[in-house]
């Protein structure tokens, strides 16, 4: 199909087009060295070549994303050489080892330029300061940050981040490395995975050139490693890990380093390793709270419908997920997402009704993480009673009154059916749990302390 018009202008045939490939190709291993050659060019295949458009196709999005945008202007390059005029290079993935002209790009990859060619993961332009919300649960992390995105001087090295899934780490690195790029487009940032770490390594012991492994990794000005618990057990990449480290730390360059847990609290990871991670500053992302949790929401729910136009979300919705959805912000966000899709693909509100059908699924899921006990112990210990009381058979209003707030939050938050909170408040029958639900929900319309009470016990069950 490339070559359906050989004969014409601008085109070129299978044959040809691999030729000058060919040709390129060495030039290339030429100007960018053996190493940046092997890794980056040589996995590519030339599927087109017609109206100055060189396609290739990449095995890897990563891989297609680096070259687009850092070797495209060389590839363009070395064809006019040839003289190829090439105006624009293409890239796309195939799942699939792309077969020769067959290969069906799959996913185009814009071009955008960056200073150096350090063998990084892509930076998500989404996470930026900007987009990040601030609250009590990051504050700290997010102070942290903001002075190593400054780039003055090295006040802590490392900066070791860590906390839960979704709670923003990856967000924070990026917006780091974006930050740094920004003021200082010289500055050598290398972002990566402690996965790629180790890929790169190994693949460096592989091809035998681990020297220059070494020297590209020693020559960054900041190192940023996101999950770094990744390597814990894999013991020549900890060591090699350890080097790579040790070495930028002793020339001043910064280190930013996160993980799903406290450096100490990482297995197999060895102790030389792990008191190098504390010598710098260690801070946690604490799981999201209601506030800082509506706060993001309320961001993202306007970004949305930005992109949607026309989807209304009805007050009390957002207050709604904020409460009920735990606390990975990932979730929240994919909440939100399906949420609006939806909402603009049927044209309706998004009202709480809406949203309690569409994300039945996931609210579901959260409610696993709060439990009848806990909440029992938590309204026990909001209203001061003895958490044996809250199953016990006193009657008085006291403890009767909590205890049907704990029914009725039980009801509210957790996916149990009314019979089998009857049996974890001491084998009560449904219909005293039901009487005890409706009996609050009035409550709660007329008494404005008990509504306060519900409001602060939810939040506290929450997060
Ligand atoms: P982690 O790396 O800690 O698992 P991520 O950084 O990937 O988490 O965050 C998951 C998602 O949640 C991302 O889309 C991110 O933008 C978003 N997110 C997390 N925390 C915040 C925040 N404070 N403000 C805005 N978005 C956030
Ligand atoms: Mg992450």
């Amino acid at each position: 199909m490339l070559n359906k018009s050989t004969d014409s202008d601008g085109e070129a045939g299978a044959g040809d087009m691999k030729q000058s490939w060919g040709g390129v190709r060495d030039r290339l291993r030429q100007s960018i060295g053996e190493n940046n050659f092997a890794t980056w060019i040589e996995p590519l295949e030339l599927i087109g070549l017609e109206d100055g458009i060189a396609r290739f196709a990449a095995p890897t999005t990563f891989i297609g994303d680096w070259v687009s945008r850092n070797y495209a202007e060389a590839i363009r390059r070395e064809f006019a050489r040839i003289g190829v005029e090439v105006d624009r290079v293409d890239f796309s993935v195939s799942r699939r080892r792309p077969a020769a002209a067959t290969a069906a790009p799959a996913r185009p990859i814009q071009s955008p330029a960056r200073g150096h060619d350090l063998p990084g993961a892509p930076l998500d332009p989404r996470f930026t300061f900007d987009s990040f919300v601030v609250g009590k649960p990051n504050e700290l992390a997010h102070a942290a940050a903001c002075r190593v995105g400054e780039g003055a001087d090295v006040s802590f090295n490392p900066l070791f981040l860590y906390g839960g899934v979704g709670l923003g780490k990856t967000h924070l690195m990026h917006a780091i490395a974006w930050q740094l790029q920004r003021e200082g487009p010289a500055l050598r940032v290398l972002y990566l995975s402690a996965e790629q770490f180790m890929y790169r390594f190994v693949q460096a012991l592989r091809e035998k050139k681990i020297m220059s492994f070494k020297e590209l990794f020693r020559s960054v000005d900041v190192l940023m490693v996101d999950d770094v618990q990744f390597i814990s057990g894999k013991d020549s990449t900890q060591d090699e890990f350890f080097h790579t480290f040790n070495a930028l730390v002793d020339q001043n360059k910064q280190i930013v380093i996160s993980a799903d847990r406290a450096p100490g609290e990482i297995k197999d990871l060895e102790d030389r390793i792990k008191s190098r991670l504390q010598c710098g500053l260690v801070v946690d992302l604490h799981p999201t709270d209601y506030e800082l949790r509506l706060g993001i929401l309320q961001q993202k729910a306007e970004a949305q419908m930005q992109g949607n136009d026309g989807v209304v979300i009805a007050s009390g919705v957002l207050e709604f997920l904020a409460h009920r959805i735990s606390t990975n912000v990932r979730v929240l966000e994919g909440a939100l997402t399906r949420l609006f899709a939806f909402a603009s693909l049927v044209g309706r509100e998004i009202t709480l009704d809406l949203a309690q059908d569409c994300l039945a699924d996931i609210l579901r899921a959260s409610d696993r993480s709060v439990t009848i006990e806990e909440i029992q112990r938590k309204v026990s210990e909001h209203f001061n009673i003895r958490l044996s009381d809250m199953i016990g058979p006193k009657r008085m209003r006291t403890i009767a009154r909590p205890r049907q707030i704990a029914m009725y939050l039980s009801k509210e938050l957790t996916a149990r059916s009314l019979p089998e909170i009857g049996r974890r408040f001491g084998g009560r029958d449904h219909t005293t749990i039901m009487h005890g639900v409706r009996k609050v929900e009035e409550l709660r319309a007329s008494d404005p302390q008990i509504a306060e009470d519900l409001d602060l016990l939810r939040r506290l069950l929450s997060s």
